[in-house]
């Protein structure tokens, strides 16, 4: 029997205030199975209160002065950065993330915060004369953009504080409030960032983080006074929470198949290198993870062999050791899930050049080639550390290989030739073409979102405060 004591439990942000419900909800680490936290669970009525509050402050909340914006957001940037270890090892612990990816995570965060406080000290408005047209004389048009009204924002396992900070910030900067609903497996992070939202000046309401489970998350989904859903997870939920409120502003960042193309001239160790690193990172447990490796002939085999050896160089184990490159997945039924399409693609044909191999939630970092073009593997999306190699003669078929796919989310292309990386952005049916690296690359201030079944929507600060938000005119008469 465990005889280490049960943690106390984390208190969820009821309208910026903590609360506790009526359950309590365990989360564990991936790796180990070791209780890393337990939560409270709001009950519907608290749901309730929560989206009331939202509501009842969303005017409040769009007039709030830019300047009170921007100092909350710069407090969050400032106050995840003292506490930026602890963070990193929160998300650790409850994601499995090796911790040098997680404090990249953080340090990601707070990025993506202090981008958002610039934004929103450039939010503003725009005055147009009307009397270029003699019949609207004496007329003015002061054009603003403001929020559709408070947002629901629904967030994967996968990058647990990144991918809330993306949501959260955006809403703060265009002055909307916003319901965090995190993910079942990780939300011990977002829990943690609520603390530091309820330091800042924010008025009361504007925000709340409730870690609901998914049978009880529908009672967000359907609210009227949530008008918006941002959403980042998989297609299916993605697409069915689209289908269940198809009148409501939705946004959709989903999943992927990612390919790299390593061209005849590319940099041959530089590309195994970063595919290696960029297909293994998070156990493969990243939208734009390299699933695809698309090589031209010339240069095939010498390629190949660098990128076998650069993905046995990896390290793989536990996420807490300060080495770890590549840690578990989610959950052993991911594992065992990625285990079982690799076994498919096997019985089809396909061949292990390494990897293939599971214990626990831990999948060795996988190469596969001669992959069956209908294998999973191929045209879905793996969400684990296996990428599967794929020859091709020429340019155009690399392109025609990248595309045929029902996924578009980010391409990269290893080459040095202008000529070709600008075909490349013209002829790739994705939202964002990386030249001369992985697919994987994001900044976060960048224009984000994928094309085809990768999603609706674009996510980036400054792309997500337009989203968020909508154009408004005001006109002034007899002047
Ligand atoms: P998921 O779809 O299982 O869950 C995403 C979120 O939806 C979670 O918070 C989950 O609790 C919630 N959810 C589940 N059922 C729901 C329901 N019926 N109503 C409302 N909410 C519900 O995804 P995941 O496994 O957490 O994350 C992995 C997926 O996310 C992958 O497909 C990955 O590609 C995608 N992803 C996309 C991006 C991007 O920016 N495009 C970034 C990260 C992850």
């Amino acid at each position: 029997m465990d005889a280490s004591p049960t943690p106390e439990p984390r208190p969820f942000w009821l309208a910026g205030r903590p609360a506790t419900g009526s359950a309590q909800q365990t989360v564990t680490n991936p790796y180990d199975g070791r209780v890393v936290g337990v939560h409270s669970v709001p009950t519907p009525e608290q749901v309730e209160q929560a989206v009331a509050a939202a509501h009842a402050v969303r005017h409040k909340a769009a007039a709030l002065p830019i300047h009170v914006r921007a100092e909350a957001l710069a407090h969050v940037a400032r106050r995840l950065a003292e506490r930026a270890e602890e963070f990193a090892r929160l998300i650790s612990a409850e994601n499995g993330k090796p911790i040098f990816w997680a404090r990249g995570e953080v340090n990601r965060a707070i990025s993506t915060t202090r981008f958002a406080a610039e934004e929103a000290r450039r939010f503003s408005g725009e005055v147009m004369r009307l009397d270029t047209d003699p019949a609207a004389q004496g007329r003015l048009a002061y054009i603003t953009r403001v929020p559709h009204g408070p947002v629901l924002a629904i967030t994967p396992f996968n990058f647990p504080l990144n991918l809330v900070v993306h949501k959260v910030a955006p809403a703060i900067a265009v002055g909307a409030p916003v319901i965090v609903k995190p993910a079942p497996a990780t939300p011990l992070s977002a829990l943690a960032l609520g603390e530091i939202l309820a330091e800042t000046d924010l008025p009361e309401g504007i925000f709340s983080v409730l870690p609901v489970p998914n049978e009880q998350a529908g009672q967000l989904v359907d609210d009227p006074r949530l008008p918006v859903i941002s959403f980042t997870g998989s297609g299916p939920v993605g697409y069915s929470i689209m289908d269940r409120v198809p009148r409501k502003h939705v946004t959709l960042e989903l999943g992927g198949n990612a390919a790299a193309v390593v061209l005849a001239d590319a940099d041959l160790d530089w590309a195994a290198q970063r595919i290696a690193l960029f297909s293994n990172y998070q156990a493969g447990q990243s939208c734009i993870a390299v699933q695809r490796v698309i090589v031209e002939e010339p240069v095939a085999d010498v390629f190949t062999e660098k990128l076998i050896a650069a993905v046995e160089a990896l390290v793989t184990g536990d996420p807490a050791d300060e080495r770890t490159q590549v840690g578990p997945l989610i959950s052993e039924a991911a594992a065992e899930r990625v285990e079982q399409w690799v076994k498919e693609a096997v019985a089809a044909g396909a061949r292990v050049l390494t990897g293939g191999t599971r214990e626990g939630t831990t999948f060795a970092p996988t190469v596969l080639t001669d992959v069956p073009r209908d294998a999973k593997v191929a045209c879905e999306e793996v969400f684990g550390p296996v990428m599967i190699v794929q020859r091709v003669a020429s340019v155009d078929e690399a392109f025609a290989a990248v595309n045929d796919s029902k996924y578009g989310l980010q391409a990269g292309v290893f080459t040095r030739n202008l000529d070709i990386a600008f075909r490349a952005n013209r002829e790739l049916e994705v939202g964002g073409v990386v030249i001369g690296d992985v697919p994987s690359y994001r900044a976060d201030q960048m224009p984000y979102g994928g094309v085809k079944q990768s999603g609706v929507g674009r996510e980036g600060l400054r792309s997500a405060m337009h989203d968020l938000t909508y154009e408004k005119v005001m006109i002034l008469t007899g002047l």
